[in-house]
């Protein structure tokens, strides 16, 4: 097959690669090129926010991202590309957001595809060729190993370039394209990958008193504790599921147990406080009165208080069987122990739903392989790394995309510049701020 020549080459139609190659386009590069191994681009990205997309946070700043020296690494390419510089910059492809109380940006008409079709057409408008089916399985430099020149290799064909962006995205929900792909072809050049855990997860725990609460929904407090100390911690929507537990609050503060099931070592406890709103005394006080309600047994002894179903359960749990007692057999001591248990309930953490379940991979290619302000490879000059394929990823709420978005635009940046010959460029002759 003949040898394709490129100014710029994108791997990857995700998030990232998306991004940079509108950026790319904007700054003037032309006869760029964007594979993806996919038949579609995007595939992730239309499966966001559950469809609608949290495409970024007001928020976000590098407290949120996690990785090996990660807050830092992250610091300059955010200032740079911040939050309201991404809602402009989806306001000039057309595409009108939404900002939530929580700092959440959602587009406006709520779809994902939304922000796809609008990367896509502004990608199109610029010139960018799109190429889907496209796997690149090696990345090799120029012949004579001489920098900014390198050959692409796939089932397709072959590809020559002077710059290259690596846009691959994680090992995260292989059913959406995550894989090792990146990883491989960037290790296969020289660089580290740490290890890699699922984030943003669901949760398995012992199941004996879980599996019957399946299903149900609640407003509870989840606290993580790693051989008895708190590693994760958040107030929200917990759902019950056959495995253990799943829902918002539980994906959010799920980091810790990835890092934990990678390790083994130690012990994981899932902690739940069930009436976040009220204080221990308070439910004390009220199951006291419960107990004196005319004619209940144990069986009635929460109803009106918490889910019938979880109530029952944690009755099991407390060992007060059986449920057909009349409450008022209770004794103090009885009552403490279920005030106990709604306040602060053990379950074992068995581990997480792996990659499978997880909207993000922890872990990547080394950030001290990397330069923070261009993404530019230390070890491979030309070659830019983008997205969740480095070792950063962020917090649940938008955190993620707006990294793919910032790293994308100073890859794209970086790049650009290095194809004039290291000129600025109008648009991004923008001086930087830091050093
Ligand atoms: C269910 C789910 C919901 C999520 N919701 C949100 C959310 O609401 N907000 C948020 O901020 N984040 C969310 N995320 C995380 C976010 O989607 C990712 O962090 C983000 O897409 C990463 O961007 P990326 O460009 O690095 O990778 P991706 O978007 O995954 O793109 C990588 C692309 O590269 C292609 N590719 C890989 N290897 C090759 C190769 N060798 N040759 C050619 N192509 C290749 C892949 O097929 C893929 O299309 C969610 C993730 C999931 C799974």
């Amino acid at each position: 097959m003949g040898m394709e020549q490129r100014q710029a080459v994108i791997v990857g139609g995700g998030a990232s690669g998306l991004m940079a190659a509108v950026q790319l386009g904007r700054l003037g590069i032309r006869n760029i090129l964007l594979l993806e191994r996919a038949q579609r681009v995007g595939k992730k990205l239309l499966a966001t926010g559950n469809g609608t997309c949290n495409l970024t946070n007001l928020g976000a700043i590098p407290v949120h991202y996690h990785g090996v020296g990660a807050p830092a690494f992250v610091a300059s390419a955010l200032e740079a590309f911040s939050p309201r510089e991404t809602l402009a910059f989806f306001a000039s492809i057309g595409l009108d957001c939404a900002v939530r109380p929580s700092g959440k940006v959602y587009p406006l008409p709520e779809q994902a595809s939304a922000v796809l079709d609008c990367l896509r057409l502004e990608a199109r408008a610029l010139g960018v060729e799109e190429r889907c089916e496209w796997e690149v399985s090696s990345i090799c430099r120029g012949d004579n190993g001489e920098a900014g020149s390198f050959r692409l290799e796939g089932a397709a064909g072959t590809i020559r370039t002077p710059v290259v962006l690596v846009c691959t995205g994680g090992a995260a929900a292989p059913a959406l394209g995550g894989g090792a792909y990146g990883y491989n072809l960037l290790t296969a050049l020289g660089h580290t990958r740490t290890p890699l855990f699922p984030s943003i997860v669901q949760v398995r725990t012992e199941t004996s008193f879980v599996r019957s609460l399946k299903g149900i929904r609640i407003d509870a407090t989840v606290r993580f504790m790693w051989n008895g100390k708190p590693v994760g911690e958040e107030t929200g929507e917990v759902l019950f599921t056959e495995y253990g537990l799943s829902g918002p609050a539980v994906m959010q503060s799920s980091r810790a147990v990835g890092d934990w099931e990678r390790r083994r070592s130690g012990t994981m406890t899932a902690q739940l406080d069930l009436l976040p709103g009220m204080e221990t005394e308070a439910v004390r006080h009220n199951l006291l009165r419960r107990r004196e309600l005319p004619g209940r047994t144990l069986e009635d002894l929460c109803t009106g208080l918490l889910n019938k179903r979880l109530g029952q359960t944690l009755l099991r749990a407390a060992g007060l069987v059986p449920l057909a007692r009349p409450a008022e057999s209770l004794t103090s001591q009885e009552i403490d122990r279920l005030t106990a248990l709604v306040k602060g309930w053990e379950l074992p953490v068995t581990g997480t739903q792996g990659m499978g379940g997880a909207q993000v991979t922890a872990g990547g290619i080394s950030l001290t392989e990397v330069d923070p302000r261009t993404m530019e490879s230390k070890i491979v000059k030309g070659l830019y790394i983008t997205g969740e394929t480095l070792d950063v990823d962020g917090d649940c709420g938008g955190y993620n995309l707006q990294w793919a978005w910032s790293s994308a635009t100073a890859a794209a940046k970086a790049a650009a510049e290095s194809l004039r010959g290291g000129k600025t460029s109008g648009r991004s002759g923008r001086k930087e701020k830091r050093k």
